[in-house]
């Protein structure tokens, strides 16, 4: 039911610190990376629209929430103390997934504590996402347990 859609271009190189090898104002090849859930192969979610820098030194990929387009803009310190690494990228999906099937019960738990485990620390909207889908869940098992105990005890 749901599917992941990724679409990327090829940008230009830049000039990056890469964190990982500690490599100075190494050339990084650019590419933007927009990964989209679609919901019943129609309905395209957007998730995130990130640019990917991959080291020409080490070869890892880190990415930014800069635009493609203005990467140029920022310096190779400034690039290297703003890239994340891929599981970030990963827990940001798992935080919106959660609050996208919040309202299902159990199915949503299982996204639910992986996403909270990975995002419990983070200051963005990942942790507020995750704390709103728990919220939601226990209504919703609330409503349930009410919903039986009607049912068994009328
Ligand atoms: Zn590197």
């Amino acid at each position: 039911m749901i599917g992941v859609k990724e679409e990327t271009i090829q940008g230009e190189d830049v000039l990056y610190d890469c964190p990982i090898c500690n490599e100075k104002g190494i050339v990084a090849e650019t590419r933007s990376v927009d990964t989209a859930l679609t919901l019943l192969v129609v309905l395209p979610l957007i998730v995130q629209k990130r640019t990917e820098l991959k080291c020409t030194s080490c070869g890892k990929r880190r990415y930014v929430d800069i635009d493609l387009k203005y990467i140029h803009r920022y310096s190779p310190d400034e690039l290297c103390e703003m890239v994340e690494p891929p599981w970030k990228v990963a827990a940001s999906a798992l935080a919106f997934c959660s609050l996208l099937v919040s309202i299902l019960p159990i199915i949503a738990i299982v996204l639910i504590i992986p996403s909270f485990v990975m995002n419990r620390k983070r200051k963005g909207w990942q942790r507020v996402a995750t704390y709103v889908a728990i919220c939601i869940q226990l209504l919703v098992l609330a409503f349930l347990f009410l919903g039986f105990l009607v049912d068994t005890f009328s």
